[in-house]
C-alpha cells in the first residue's frame, strides 16, 4: 500500500483520467476525494470506491471558483483531517483557429486549467505545511505542455503554463517537503477526446478515422492511444515518492509522441 491513509484530492475525478487516478489511489490505501463540477457523477465514483472496500468522499467543486475550492478543501479537512496529495486534473478542450477563437472561450480555458491549478494549490498548501509531512501536488499537463498543435492555442498556452507553476511550487514547497510535478499524457480515449474527434474532422476537412491516425496518433511509435491506467501509474509514482529528489519535473507518457 503506497498511499495508506494519505488524503488525496483529485479534481475532475468523476470521469476519464481523474477517475482512474482516484480508483488507483484508493486501491493503494488512500482516502480519496472525488472533486468535480458534476456532483452526482462524483458521488457515483466515490460510491464505487466504497463498495470495493476503499475510502472515498465526493465534493462539489468548480475549480474556477475560489469560494467553492476553499469550501470543498475545508470540507475535506473536516472529514479526513488534512491533505497529503492534490491532483489538479480537471480540464476541458475547446478548439478553434486563433482568428476565430472567441475571447470568452479563451478565458474559460485559462480559468479551468490555470486558475483551477492555482486555486487548488493555494487552498491545499497550508494544510501540507501544517501537517509537517509535506505533500505531493500533481498537475495534469499534456504533450501539449511541450508541443503545439493547430486549433489549440488556449489549451497549449494553459498546459505550458502549468510547467511554470509546478517549478515555482516545487521551489517554494521544498522546505516543507511539498513536491510538485506535471504529468504529460498523449491522447487518451476519454469523453474529452471523443468530443474532439468529430470537431477536428470538421475543422480540418478530413474523416474521423484520419483524425485518429493522421493527427492524434501520427507521431507515436506504435499508433496506440495512451490509456487511463498508463496515466494513473505515473500519478501513483509522483504521489508515493517520498523525497524532494523527484520534484519540479514533467513526465511524458505518450507512446513516444513526444521524446525529450
Ligand atoms: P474528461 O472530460 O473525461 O474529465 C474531465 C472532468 O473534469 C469531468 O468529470 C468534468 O466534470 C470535470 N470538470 C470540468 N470542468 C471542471 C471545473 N470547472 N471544475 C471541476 N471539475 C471540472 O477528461 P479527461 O480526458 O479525463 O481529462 C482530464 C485532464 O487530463 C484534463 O486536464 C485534460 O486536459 C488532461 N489530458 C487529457 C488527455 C486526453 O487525451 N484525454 C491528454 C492529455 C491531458
Amino acid at each position: 500500500m503506497k498511499l495508506q491513509d494519505k488524503v488525496c484530492i483529485v479534481t475532475g475525478a468523476a470521469s476519464g483520467i481523474g477517475k482512474e487516478i482516484a480508483l488507483t489511489y484508493a486501491r493503494e490505501g488512500g482516502k480519496v476525494v472525488i472533486a468535480d463540477l458534476n456532483k452526482a457523477a462524483a458521488q457515483e465514483a466515490a460510491d464505487e470506491i466504497v463498495k470495493a472496500g476503499g475510502t472515498a468522499m465526493a465534493v462539489a467543486m468548480d475549480v474556477t471558483s475560489e469560494e467553492q475550492v476553499n469550501a470543498a478543501v475545508a470540507e475535506v479537512v473536516a472529514a479526513y483531517g488534512g491533505v497529503d496529495v492534490l491532483v489538479s486534473n480537471a480540464g476541458i478542450q475547446i478548439v478553434h483557429p486563433i482568428e476565430e477563437f472567441p475571447f470568452a472561450d479563451w478565458k474559460k480555458m485559462l480559468a479551468i486549467h490555470l486558475d483551477g491549478a492555482f486555486l487548488t494549490t493555494k487552498a491545499c498548501v497550508p494544510h501540507m505545511q501544517k501537517s509537517g509531512n509535506g505533500g505531493s501536488i500533481i498537475y495534469m499537463g499534456s504533450v501539449h505542455s511541450k508541443e503545439a498543435s493547430v486549433l489549440k492555442s488556449a489549451y497549449v498556452t494553459a498546459k505550458h503554463g502549468l510547467i511554470g507553476l509546478c517549478k515555482t511550487v516545487a521551489k517554494e514547497g521544498s522546505k516543507y517537503k511539498i513536491r510538485a510535478n506535471v504529468i504529460c499524457p498523449g491522447f487518451v480515449r476519454t469523453p474529452l477526446v471523443e468530443k474532439q474527434i468529430p470537431e477536428q474532422a470538421k475543422a480540418l476537412g478530413i474523416s474521423e478515422d484520419d483524425v485518429i491516425k493522421k493527427v492524434m496518433l501520427k507521431e507515436t511509435v506504435d499508433g496506440e492511444f495512451t490509456t487511463v491506467q498508463d496515466v494513473a501509474e505515473v500519478a501513483l509514482l509522483f504521489a508515493g515518492f517520498e523525497s524532494n529528489a523527484l520534484t519540479g519535473q514533467s513526465l511524458v507518457v505518450s507512446h513516444g509522441w513526444f521524446m525529450q
